[in-house]
């Protein structure tokens, strides 16, 4: 039984009516009290009333990270200061953060939809939840910490870092339930080998992953090496945070909290809308928020969406596991890559550790692209020309199945630095122009 089974597994057609009836709510609601959206409204003619199906959504026009930073820090808010009770911002690497402002309701909401995606990965009252996502500005850290309120179980708010301390508190407490990016998690699983603590063998039973792209071997890796089932979660500050979209126990496939969220997948080069079920950059509309509610907001991933039946009886739209954001992909020798494939493709070979870097560099028109890897311990130990041999296979590998030539390097075990948040995992060389 999921959380809250009233919207969960509400029959598609009344949901698409749900989300018709918010989605003309939240165009009038911003139109009203937004200059910005009032006046790109007012410029193509359009009000709520022209709504009237979910896909009479394309006529409005997209926003994207740059509208967020030209109003910075609170031109996109669309309630007085006084209504404000949080306000998070996103790490912002390049240029100035973008804010996420919340209203109560608002925060009730987003734990809401954090207490769908805690049911269903199993976590319930009894369990003892160790919250290593950042606590801050960050949204994951609060994120967590509401939903885990929500269902009442006990949280440790340990955030990121200090991982000798995590597991010895994991270790104390008996936590049974942890939250992290996947790269922190196997950071954790890594300390904890060398401290010689089986976590296997812990009360640990289940964790709830997300904040960064990671593949299905990923997964099955921080499965077995820390002996729990690793459940998903997907969001982004610009529409609140985590949240968004979540793992059932089928474990194929996100659904989407449509009665928050209402999904379109359009091309990244045209933005033409794409049918159901192919593959482009999702764009997510807000349809309940009211501090800083989004129109058609362009998140830069790339994924798919199905409508179909799933065994855990939801009736929420699914969509597959990121594979990307569009500006991560990379094109070697006119072949898009993403790094996700080059880590699928890596953790097929017995002989390294999931521990990665990628870097391109220009070599004459040509992109070219490194792959740097660590070696278990052992096939270091055996010398230049077993290194060689597995460098080889891996590059043979790559090769083979993605029709790319990479350049590999293997390294000494626990040379890269290792992830306490978002792994970087891509080092851009190339000049920009
Ligand atoms: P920033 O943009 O500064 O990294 P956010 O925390 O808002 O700040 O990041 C949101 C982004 O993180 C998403 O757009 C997506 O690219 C990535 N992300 C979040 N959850 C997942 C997930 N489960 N799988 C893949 N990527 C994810
Ligand atoms: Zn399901």
């Amino acid at each position: 039984m999921p959380w809250n089974d009233k919207f969960e597994c509400m029959p598609v057609e009344k949901l698409n009516k749900l989300q018709i009836k918010y989605l003309k709510e939240t165009v009038a609601w911003v139109c009203e009290r937004v200059p910005f959206y009032r006046q790109r409204f007012e410029k193509i003619g359009i009000t709520a009333a022209d709504i009237k199906h979910t896909e009479d959504i394309a006529k409005l026009p997209f926003t994207v990270k740059n509208d967020l930073r030209d109003n910075y820090p609170f031109g996109l808010c669309a309630v007085p200061m006084e209504e404000v009770c949080r306000i998070h911002a996103s790490s912002g690497t390049t240029g100035k953060p973008i804010t996420g402002p919340y209203t109560i309701e608002d925060l009730n909401q987003w734990s809401e939809c954090m207490a769908r995606n805690f049911w269903a990965a199993g976590i319930r009252k009894e369990d003892i939840f160790q919250n290593a996502y950042g606590y801050g500005l960050f949204t994951g850290g609060l994120g967590f910490h509401q939903g885990a309120n929500k269902i009442g179980c006990a949280v440790v708010p340990t955030s990121s870092g200090l991982t000798e301390r995590q597991i010895m508190l994991m270790k104390d407490f008996g936590t049974t339930a942890l939250g992290s990016t996947p790269s922190y998690a196997l950071t954790i699983a890594e300390q904890a080998e060398s401290m010689k603590i089986d976590v296997r063998k812990l009360p640990l039973r289940v964790g709830v992953f997300g904040a960064e792209p990671w593949t299905v071997a990923m997964r099955k890796e921080i499965e077995e090496r820390l002996g729990i089932k690793a459940m998903e979660a997907f969001g982004l500050t610009e529409l609140s945070g985590p949240g968004i979209a979540f793992d059932c126990e089928a474990q194929d496939g996100l659904h989407i909290n449509e009665d928050h969220f209402l999904a379109e997948i359009v091309d990244p080069a045209t933005l033409e809308p794409l049918p159901l079920g192919e593959q482009g950059e999702l764009v997510l509309t807000s349809l309940q928020r009211r501090a800083m509610p989004m129109l058609r907001y362009r998140t830069k991933d790339i994924t798919r969406l199905r409508r179909e039946k799933c065994a855990c009886g939801r009736t929420l739209i699914k969509m597959n596991k990121i594979s990307g954001r569009s500006d991560d992909m990379l094109i070697i020798s006119g072949v898009n890559v993403f790094p996700s494939q080059i880590e699928s493709l890596l953790l097929d070979i017995e002989e390294v550790e999931p521990q990665y870097m990628l870097i391109v560099r220009k070599k004459g028109y040509l992109d070219h692209l490194i792959v740097k890897v660590e070696s278990k311990k052992e096939i270091y130990d055996a010398g230049p020309q077993k290194r060689t041999e597995i460098e080889n296979k891996i590059k043979g590998h790559i090769k083979s199945t993605m029709g790319v030539g990479v350049e590999v390097n293997l390294l000494e075990p626990k040379l890269l630095t290792r992830s306490e948040g978002k792994a970087k995992r891509v080092i851009d060389e190339r000049p920009k122009n």
